[in-house]
């Protein structure tokens, strides 16, 4: 019967059929964008989705103007456009900090740092803080990190919430990728993570899942030949990089749409602090907090499509990032937060309404590595069209800068004597800032760092005494 069936045409002509129809349907799933396009209302009904993934992605050091969807001239971020160009942006938003650690311990309690006690080099996240991480897993998401930043790791509280919290070991790096900081001894790149990202999403893609990707070649300044077409001045290279893991991020995404997840999932993109290149006087981050060093991106790409893209002008800030996503989720809040969902400000905007402003807050440390001197905080405060930015004398004198701060998300002029009232009131605020009561957990507990966690810290191109 075998011989019978190998040797009649319509055998050859039906297995040559079924071919043909495997590969049309392997090409279908390759090139259509499954995502149904859906009116601004969906936003609303997104906990409505019945086993929605989130994939958060934190792109270390990533200042927002240097984004072509933010308007910057040089086209560094396609995919990241795309997500923009029919999701929600958040045009003028911030984070806590400039310095990792700082910041990111206020994103995931929506807390700010004088709350949190995240500021020195020692302090970690109270266990006794709600994250994230811990209301997605009661809420039956698999929750997976991977992550590149000692900043983040688990010995700091970062871990708390996730089944798995990651670090993929760095891979050969090959020839075509240049690393051009100078502090840099950080081993691998981002595809460490993006390719580990993969194999996450082929082997639990099916469940429900919270999948956490913290890249770091830009703070790293990492790229390869095909990235490095902006130049090679130091600005330069931070372009390409941003090109580079922009490519790193799209092939995220092209594998969701493969795997057809990218429907039914949420993609969150985000970053902790920017980068300065001399603006006020400085390189690099983790040192103060104009506004160089905390405007970053906030971009929500949604299992559908917006007709057009969303974008929100009212100020916004990273302690609100989580409060927002867990209000569209359905989910329950972070109680006590400082930070507060933005559902009011996505609504007004569709609205074309207004809303008042509220002072936000950025702060740092400037002591943070040096372990044996007293506290420096530097606080921005930032209402409104106007920016101040403050520091109490400790190291140095008293420094009060009062900015107008709009429309190009920099403190663009000294307004000093010519608001006298404004930077007094501003004052007050950045020093009832300081003194704020702890959260309901208490202060922050302190780590002693070992030999091995110093080298992988200061391997990030930080002085840590
Ligand atoms: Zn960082």
């Amino acid at each position: 019967m075998w011989k019978r069936l190998l040797e009649s045409r319509s055998f050859y002509a039906i297995a040559l059929a079924l071919m043909l129809g495997a590969f049309a349907l392997s090409q279908v799933r390759i090139q259509t964008n499954p995502r149904p396009m859906a009116s601004l209302e969906a936003i609303g009904q997104l906990g409505e989705i019945e086993d929605l993934n989130i994939v958060f992605i934190l792109i270390d050091t990533l200042r927002a103007d240097r984004l072509s969807a933010y308007g910057y001239g040089r086209e560094t971020s396609p995919a990241i456009d795309a997500l923009a160009a029919d999701g929600l942006r958040f045009a003028r938003h911030m984070s806590q900090s400039s310095w990792t650690k700082c910041s990111m311990a206020s994103m995931w309690t929506a807390h700010y740092p004088v709350r949190t006690g995240v500021t020195r080099s020692a302090d970690a996240i109270s266990p006794e803080a709600r994250m994230p991480a811990e209301i997605l897993g009661e809420a039956g998401y698999d929750t997976y990190a991977l992550w590149r930043n000692a900043w983040v790791g688990p010995s700091f509280g970062f871990s708390q919430g996730f089944e798995v919290y990651h670090s993929p070991r760095a891979s050969k790096v090959p020839p075509s990728v240049r690393r051009e900081k100078p502090t840099v001894g950080m081993a691998g790149t981002d595809q460490d993570i993006t390719l580990s990202a993969a194999e996450f999403l082929r082997t639990h893609g099916e469940k429900k899942f919270f999948l956490y990707l913290h890249l770091m070649d830009v703070h790293q300044y990492v790229y390869d030949e095909d990235s490095a077409l902006f130049g090679t001045r130091y600005s330069d290279i931070y372009d390409n990089s941003i090109r580079w893991v922009d490519r790193l991020v799209g092939g995220v995404i092209d594998d969701l749409d493969r795997r057809g997840l990218r429907d039914k999932t949420l993609i969150v993109l985000a970053s902790d602090h920017g980068e300065a290149f001399g603006e006020h006087g400085r390189e690099g981050h983790a040192r103060d907090v104009y506004s160089e060093v905390v405007t970053t991106p906030l971009i929500i790409s949604f299992p559908f499509r917006l007709p057009e893209p969303l974008v929100v002008d009212f100020i916004s800030e990273n302690v609100d990032l989580w409060p927002t996503l867990l209000e569209l989720l359905d989910l329950p809040p972070i109680e006590g937060a400082d930070g507060r969902s933005l559902v009011p400000e996505i609504q007004a905007t569709i609205a074309g309404e207004t809303l008042e402003a509220e002072p936000r807050y950025a702060h740092i440390d400037q002591s943070w590595g040096r372990t044996e001197e007293e506290p420096q905080p530097m606080v921005a405060v930032t209402e409104g069209p106007y920016r101040l930015v403050y520091r109490e004398a400790g190291r140095g004198p008293r420094r009060a800068e009062l900015y107008a701060y709009q429309p190009e998300q920099e403190e663009n002029r000294r307004i000093d004597t010519e608001e006298p009232e404004i930077r007094r009131r501003m004052i007050e605020l950045a020093k009832a800032y300081l003194e704020s009561e702890p959260p309901a957990w208490g202060d922050a507990p302190e780590v002693e760092l070992d030999d091995a966690q110093l080298q992988q810290l200061r391997a990030l191109g930080y002085e840590i005494e």
